[in-house]
């Protein structure tokens, strides 16, 4: 199948089917086997080298879907970010990366590099001379979020692209909040596109899975040192990823059509003080989102007035659970400075924006009408607590 001439609902659906030869099965046969032969193959085939039928077919979906060349598929999103990122410093190299990112790849930065002698930066902001002003002889790789977690912050992918070929950088993005189906990096210039699969690609809040779409020549670099790192997927799981990706374009699509009608209603509630969402007008990376996605996902956070208890509020919600990850189906919220955040610390949580009574809204595809009954009662309910205890 040629994989450019395919939309992305095709490519979801059939791109990279491990052909039953067999029994003509509608689906891939699932090949478990962590022992293949090794005489008389034109491949040796072992899981940690990322080489099983299963796991050499899904790749190819997940860079048809980026519209790259190559693909790779980790153990975790971190599996892929951190096997991505460190394929491509050494010691004495410098990283700079977005300031608003992830925690957990803030935290493998400033926990892990120095002990590599790699030295980094975080940008202080998302334009250009925020980033320009880092870059340093010794630079190698440029690393965005966008839209980025917590607070939705979008980065140019076109300025960043020209940055890295400027100063001869390998430019590096986690798409994982955009997902392929509302963002494609490639497009606009940049490298190396990361993913927790974990996330939308999963979709269903029952694995773990991490994904790297590129060029051949990069995904040979990063390929290098994943199989000396060994955070390769098991078949099983990727076989579990390869159906829910089916079903991604549509999923996705409906999340964000219920994250805009959720940002909307939210924006104009009396009880709410601010709303993160890229596809409202009064958010500041609005006009590039337009540029860039082609839609504006399913993620978002907001603020309940100062006076409402936002952990209460969580507790209070009876359709949304309150759930460490996100890009399910079934909506959830979460606190960032309880979780993803924590180690941040109170004081540099508040350096970039994340109130303590931030809660992201992972929107899934429940009736919208639902989603909005829900959030309804819940501020009823702690309204009506916190005058009791109040008085
Ligand atoms: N990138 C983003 C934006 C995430 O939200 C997460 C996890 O929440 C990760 C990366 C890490 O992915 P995983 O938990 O699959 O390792």
């Amino acid at each position: 199948m040629d994989k450019n001439t395919k939309g992305i609902n095709t490519i979801c659906t059939h791109v990279g089917e491990v052909e039953d030869k067999q029994f003509k099965g509608a689906v891939s046969p699932l090949y478990m086997s962590s022992s293949y032969a090794f005489q008389d193959v034109d491949v040796k085939r072992y899981p940690r080298y990322f080489n099983t039928p299963n796991q050499e077919g899904l790749a190819i979906k997940i860079a048809a879907l980026e519209q790259c060349e190559s693909g790779l598929i980790f153990g975790s999103g971190m599996a892929a970010i951190s096997t991505a990122v460190m394929a491509f410093l050494e010691a004495g190299d410098h990283i700079v990366l977005q300031g608003d990112i992830y925690g957990g790849t803030y935290n493998l930065v400033v926990e892990q590099f120095n002990k590599f002698g790699i030295d980094f930066s975080f940008s202080k902001g998302m334009k250009e001379a925020d980033f320009e002003e880092l870059i340093k002889p010794n630079t190698k790789v440029i690393y965005v979020e966008t839209p980025s977690n917590p607070l939705l912050k979008i980065t140019d992918l076109r300025m960043i692209a020209a940055l890295a070929k400027k100063y001869n950088l390998i430019s590096m993005i986690d798409n994982t909040f955009a997902s392929p189906i509302n963002q494609i990096p490639a497009n606009f210039g940049i490298n190396i596109i990361i993913h927790s699969a974990t996330k939308y690609m999963g979709g269903h809040s029952d694995m773990c899975a991490g994904a790297v779409a590129c060029s051949e020549e990069h995904i040979e670099k990063i390929f290098h040192l994943a199989k000396n790192l060994g955070g390769s997927l098991s078949d099983y799981t990727v076989w579990l990823l390869e159906r829910s990706m089916k079903t991604m374009g549509i999923r996705v699509r409906a999340q964000n059509e219920n994250a805009q009608r959720l940002a909307d209603y939210l924006s104009n509630h009396e009880d709410i003080d601010a709303v993160y969402y890229p596809g409202l007008k009064s958010h500041v990376g609005h006009e590039i989102a337009k540029q860039q996605m082609s839609g504006f996902g399913g993620m978002m956070s907001f603020e309940l007035k100062e006076d409402l208890d936002a952990g209460l509020f969580q507790k209070s919600l009876q359709l949304i659970k309150p759930s460490m990850s996100l890009a399910g189906v079934e909506s959830t919220v979460l606190s960032p400075a309880e979780t993803s955040h924590a180690l941040l610390g109170a004081e540099e949580r508040k350096n970039r924006g994340i109130a303590d009574g931030l809660i992201r809204f992972s929107v899934g595809i429940e009736e919208t009408e639902d989603l909005i009954r829900d959030i309804e009662q819940a501020l009823i309910q702690i309204k009506k607590k916190q005058i009791v205890t109040s008085s």
